[in-house]
């Protein structure tokens, strides 16, 4: 049986594509390897009709070697559209190559070329604005063994970015891509890293009007949150990674040394009594650590009123668990529908802010395509509906620039 647009997702992830040299990928956006890596892949779009949102967004594994040899392919050309075949059974999806947009090459009045700034991953801007994660200087290495930021930062992307390239960029983007949200991350800055990302928190917030999110290792004075909320900030993520604490420690044994896991959750509980519901996110990643790790981590991040943020875990080219095996396709599917079943257990708006579609990961409202149908559910995507309804006003407000 054919899979829906949030089953093929998944499979996607855990699968890769294969590229036939022959299938031209003329004006499509280009793979690239910036920030942790996890956006080197396609990047398509998959038609989602039955959903609030028209289409998911998917940055496809295609360099990796399990990508090589997976079922699915690419077929078609920019003139008759594309589609991804099955060649276990002959199944053809549908799907689009989203346009590179033209700004990516266009330079700052720095003369940087935009994509060493900024890039698109799904609908939304994506910029490592802080210098190299501090666990890449460690001697030995202490960084996180999935990413591969150390390699990309100054390599990939500049390896400075200065207020002034980043607002260029958040502009062209607003502008040109019609992009309501910018994340901004760091890594690992010691005490430093909140500090040092206000600045830009207030020009995007004062010059361009996005939305902005920051993503950075949580730090002991909480006071810091309160500071950038007040700056404008819409959202702050914890990346947890890993709910084992020998996992933990085995594969971010910086974060294990320095902050340890309980900072996490500590950081993620402060910052979602702060803001309002639903503006928080725990990022983990599943396919490392046993499956009941996993289901846990989910309910214990929405038990805190923060969305469960999932990445399937890819094998990433560079970094130091490439020859680990993908994830199973089976296991992954009960984890996204567990994801969606912990936000509505709580309550929780996913899908509300407007345009925000990660290619990165399955976005929590992706699964709603997994959830039985019963009344619970239309309670649920109701609450949904009327959060949107009700939030955008909000968010219209909130892009405005001062
Ligand atoms: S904290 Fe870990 S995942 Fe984040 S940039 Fe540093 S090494 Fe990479």
């Amino acid at each position: 049986m054919p899979l829906n647009a949030c089953e093929l997702e998944i499979d996607l992830f855990c699968h890769g594509m294969r590229l036939p040299p022959d299938v031209p990928l003329t004006g499509a956006r280009g793979v690239s390897r910036t920030r942790a890596g996890l956006g080197s892949g396609l990047e398509i779009a998959i038609p989602a009709p039955s959903l609030a949102k028209r289409e998911i967004w998917v940055n496809v594994p295609v360099a990796e070697s399990f990508a090589r040899v997976s079922p699915y392919r690419l077929t078609g050309d920019p003139d008759r559209g594309y589609a991804i075949v099955d060649d276990r059974g002959g199944a053809r999806y549908q799907m689009r190559l989203p346009k590179e947009p033209s700004w990516y090459t266009r330079l700052t009045s720095r003369d940087v070329a935009m994509n060493r700034i900024g890039v698109l991953q799904g609908t939304y801007l994506g910029i490592y604005v802080n210098p190299v994660c501090a666990f890449w200087n460690y001697s030995p290495r202490q960084n996180c063994q999935f990413c591969t930021t150390g390699e990309n930062v100054g390599a990939a992307e500049a390896a400075v970015k200065t207020i002034e390239d980043v607002v260029e960029t958040c502009w062209a983007a607003k502008e040109e891509s019609g992009v309501t949200f910018v994340h901004l991350n760091g890594g690992f800055q010691g005490s430093r890293g909140l500090e040092f990302i206000a600045p830009y928190v207030e020009a995007i917030k004062k010059d361009v009007g996005l939305l902005v999110g920051v993503q950075l290792a949580p730090e002991h004075d909480f006071t810091r949150y309160n500071e950038l909320v007040a700056l404008g900030v819409d959202h702050f993520s914890f990346c947890v990674e890993l709910l084992d604490p020998q996992w933990f420690a085995r594969i971010c044994p910086g974060k294990a040394h320095v902050h340890g896991q309980a900072l996490y959750f500590d950081a993620m509980q402060y910052c979602a009594r702060l803001m309002p519901h639903g503006a928080v996110s725990g990022e983990i990643i599943a396919g490392i650590e046993p499956l009941a790790n996993t289901l846990e981590a989910i309910d214990a991040i929405a038990a805190l009123g923060a969305f469960p943020t999932v990445c399937i875990f890819r094998p990433t080219i560079g970094s130091d668990m490439e020859n680990w095996p993908s994830p199973r396709y089976e296991d992954m599917r009960r984890v996204m529908q567990h994801v969606y079943e912990a936000c509505r257990r709580h309550w929780l708006p996913i899908g509300a802010a407007p345009n925000i579609e990660v290619s990165l990961v399955v976005n929590p409202d992706d699964a709603v395509l997994l959830a039985a149908r019963d009344a619970g559910f239309y309670c649920y995507e109701g609450y949904r509906w009327l959060a949107r309804v009700a939030g955008a006003p909000v968010f219209r407000r909130r892009m405005r620039a001062a």
